[in-house]
């Protein structure tokens, strides 16, 4: 049996090896000129490992866990809390109020689906729960960067579900891997030898009774038996064209949003303790991690911005350097130099965007539309099932076994 994929972030990687395991043969399509995607570590100049993308891996983000145990990989503790963010007026939330804030809007957003629906966006469920004054909460300031999506236009009752928090209270402690996280996708592709065709859009997919095809942007013709699709969803928005979908899939796929945001990852240097903190009366935040020898930052601070409207404010166009400053003006536990890497994921041509949310026309059905395939066709991604490094690698271990299970 031959299998085609396309795209080589975690998802596609890793239905990749499943279906190389279990000894098909199998030819990846990339876009770029390198495995990873949003899953992408780099070395500041002063040797601190950063990433570009996914950065915190959760306590129960078990599958890629279980990889980098795997591949001998250690997994470090940040050292910070990410819910809970300090402010410059040296306060943090406790762990009560922020059971309180995650309770608030769950019970908010099931008020509002016996009210009015599911049609409920992300700024009604947080005006809902948190009253009027609800911009300017450090809990929804968190909420609203994290989604990275215009909250007028992503579905409030999906998102709260989905942040429900663990069903043992809240456990904090996320980690990194220490290589860098994109140690999981060099791995990965290491093992499953040399079939990643890099610098190849796939710009058509199509499918009958003898099989798959797909185009590339230079007209290059791939056929194979069966195939997972595994591109960032505005690329695959475009590639549904030509493809025959189920209603309530089709529905999923196109109703989706697209978010952005943007990383700042700089070189610095002082003795302060790891900390992540609100940048002062603005929606975006930064974190120092824990060094690993423990206790002390290390040397690279990381500065996230979600949401284009926030972004815009921060006027990226300059490379960074309005940013920085602001960046600058509010850590002064650390010297914050002028070496950084700035990362625009609202401009990457390879993913258009950072990561994506249910759309307004969300309906609770549509959470399961992934786990079935369409004819020889199986969908991985983060959009078709969480958005994170580990919901990735799952959707693609799950595409795979779809199709080998026919
Ligand atoms: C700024 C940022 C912060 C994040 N923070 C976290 C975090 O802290 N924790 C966490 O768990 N997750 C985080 N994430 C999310 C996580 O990085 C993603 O969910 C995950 O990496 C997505 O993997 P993927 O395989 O679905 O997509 P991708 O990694 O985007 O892989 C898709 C691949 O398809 C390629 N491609 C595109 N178009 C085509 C085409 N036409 N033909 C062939 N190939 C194509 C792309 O180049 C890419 O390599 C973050 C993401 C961003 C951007």
């Amino acid at each position: 049996m031959k299998f085609l994929v396309a795209g080589a972030g975690l998802a596609g990687l890793n239905a990749a090896w499943e279906l190389v395991k279990a000894g098909h043969s199998v030819e990846v399509f990339e876009s770029n000129d390198r495995v990873g995607g949003r899953c992408w570590s780099e070395t500041l100049s002063n040797g601190e490992v950063i990433e570009h993308g996914g950065e915190f891996i959760d306590v129960n983000d078990h599958t890629i866990r279980r990889l980098c145990a795997e591949f001998g990989l250690p997994i470090v503790s940040l050292g910070i809390t990410f819910d809970r963010r300090w402010q410059v007026d040296g306060t943090i939330m406790s762990s009560g109020e922020l059971a309180e804030n995650i309770r608030n809007l769950t019970e908010a957003a099931e008020r509002l689906v016996k009210k009015q629906g599911y049609r409920t966006s992300l700024r009604e469920v947080a005006r809902e729960a948190y009253g009027p004054d609800y911009a300017s909460l450090p809990y929804c300031q968190k909420l609203f960067a994290t989604t990275t999506c215009d909250p007028d236009k992503v579905n409030g009752i999906a998102i709260a579900r989905m942040f429900q928090g663990h069903s043992k209270g809240y456990i904090e402690h996320r980690g990194r891997v220490m290589a860098g996280n994109d140690a999981v996708a060099k791995e990965i592709h290491r093992r499953i030898g040399d079939i990643v065709r890099f610098n190849t859009p796939i710009v058509e997919i199509t499918q009958d009774d003898t099989g798959v095809r797909m185009t590339s942007a230079s007209g290059e013709v791939f056929r194979g038996d069966q195939a997972v699709i595994a591109v960032p969803l505005p690329r695959l928005q475009k590639l549904i064209g030509t493809v025959d979908l189920p209603p309530l899939m089709r529905k999923a796929i196109e109703g989706r949003v697209m978010g952005a945001a943007a990383k700042l990852n700089i070189v610095v240097s002082g003795d302060a303790p790891p900390r992540g903190m609100q940048a002062p009366g603005a929606p975006w935040w930064s974190w120092s991690t824990e060094a690993n020898e423990g206790y002390k930052a290390r040397g690279a601070l990381t500065v996230y911005v979600g949401g284009k409207a926030t972004m815009d404010t921060l006027r990226l166009d300059d490379g960074g350097k309005y940013w920085l400053e602001q960046a600058r003006r509010y850590r002064t536990d650390l010297n914050v130099s002028d070496d950084y890497i700035l990362t625009n994921w609202g401009t990457n041509p390879h993913t258009g965007g950072a990561y994506s949310m249910p759309g307004l026309d969300w309906e609770p059905e549509q959470d399961n539309v992934f786990s079935q395939a369409v004819g020889r066709i199986a969908f991985a991604g983060e959009h078709t099932h969480f958005a994170s490094l580990n919901g990735a690698l799952e959707s693609g271990a799950r595409a795979a076994k779809l199709l080998t299970l026919i």
